[in-house]
């Protein structure tokens, strides 16, 4: 499954949120700098208005989202590549992950302590990107040391990964992330293997009071503008109204996101924007038994796609039955679609599309 960290400076909200998203009380929050020291794990079920809507024509008796995990990764400060703080076990956390989720304090709260005494989400994204870039720098020299005998024996393996750590190690010199190097299509997988924190993609989360949940403040109106010069993406969540909410009922959550001026929970767009970010997309399997959604990166053929199901549907890939999601809608259903002629027989190299309903056929 996919994996986004959420990571931030000590007191931003970070628990808050995690708590909300995974509606446990795991993380516990409290006013006080390193209150979560053990990465908290929890996973969301992805929420896909279509999944329903499907089951619903289908008269399937369960309902099965998708799944992110969520790793709550305890708090970094000024001086965490150097060990400080919980550095080294937030560094082995985070670097496990797909994606990482940002959380910057723009609320501004007399009784909540800021490490560094005052509200400046820009600054604290430096911070962070800053410990992130030197713990890059210092792993990449540490493995361009190691990769010299392979190097001297004419190892392809060893030259590519050479090749790429010193063109992460010239970006880093410069003081920019690793995401900033251009990588090649054929390089992609040895690139991502470095593990580089600075190469992930980041969304910034900006955590406002609940009074500016719906518009945003000028705390928040900066980071997206900061996001927006980096290529990052931002959201802007009320991490309190998020608690709120997660302990509602759905009739209830409504009514309340319609009182702030709210269209949909910012777990929502949180996930939304967390699987932009990572390119990801979605299918669905369809029947009278479940109903159910299927994350994919985009891009993906079909017998990689059913692979997510089990690796015999891979392995012993046939065809995949397919169906959009619109006709599948529109026509009323898998024999409707059928019937006019919506459902389509795709081989191996059939890339599968947002939405697509999807039946395998394979070989066992
Ligand atoms: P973490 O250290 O980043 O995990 O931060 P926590 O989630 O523990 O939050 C630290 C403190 O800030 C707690 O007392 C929260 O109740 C409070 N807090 C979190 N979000 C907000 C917010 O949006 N507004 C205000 N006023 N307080 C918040």
């Amino acid at each position: 499954g996919f994996k986004m960290g959420i990571v931030g400076l000590p007191n931003v909200g970070k628990s808050t949120l995690f708590n909300a998203l995974t509606r446990t009380a795991a993380a516990q929050a409290a006013n006080f700098p390193f209150c979560t020291i053990e990465p908290n794990v929890g996973e969301v079920a992805v929420p896909d208005a279509r999944l329903d809507k499907l089951a619903q024509i289908a008269g399937s008796k369960q309902i099965i989202p998708t799944r992110m995990t969520f790793v709550d990764i305890a708090g970094l400060v000024k001086g965490a590549s150097k060990g400080e703080g919980l550095g080294n076990q937030f560094l082995a956390n985070i670097r496990e992950t797909d994606a990482i989720a940002h959380v910057l304090r723009c609320f501004e709260d007399g009784d909540v302590t800021h490490v560094e005494g005052r509200v400046d989400p820009v600054a604290d994204a430096d911070t962070i990107e800053t410990e992130l870039m030197l713990s890059d720098l210092e792993s990449v020299e540490k493995r361009r040391a190691g990769l010299q005998r392979k190097l001297k024996g004419g190892d392809k393996e060893a030259a590519q990964a050479e090749r790429l750590l010193a063109a992460a190690q010239a970006a880093l010199e410069e003081g920019r992330p690793a995401r900033t190097v251009e990588v090649d299509a054929e390089d992609i997988k040895a690139w991502k293997m470095l593990q580089l924190l600075t190469a992930k993609p980041v969304l910034y989360v900006c955590n406002v009071d609940e009074g500016n949940a719906a518009t945003g403040n000028t705390h928040s109106e900066a980071v997206a503008k900061m996001a927006a010069e980096q290529g990052a993406a931002s959201v802007v969540i009320s991490a309190q109204i998020e608690e709120e909410i997660s302990k509602l009922e759905p009739e209830e959550a409504e009514m309340f996101l319609t009182e702030m001026g709210l269209e949909e929970a910012g777990l929502d767009r949180l996930i939304r924007a967390g699987y932009g970010l990572l390119h990801l997309e979605t299918y669905f399997t369809v029947g009278p038994k479940e109903a159910r959604a299927w994350t994919i990166p985009a891009g993906t053929p079909a017998p990689k796609a059913a692979g997510v199901i089990h690796g015999d549907f891979e392995r012993g890939f046939i065809r995949a039955e397919t169906i959009a999601y619109d006709d599948f809608v529109t026509l009323g259903g898998e024999q409707k679609a059928k019937d006019a002629g919506k459902m389509r027989s795709e081989g191996k190299s059939y890339v599968v599309k947002d939405g697509d309903v999807l039946h395998f056929l394979f070989n066992t």
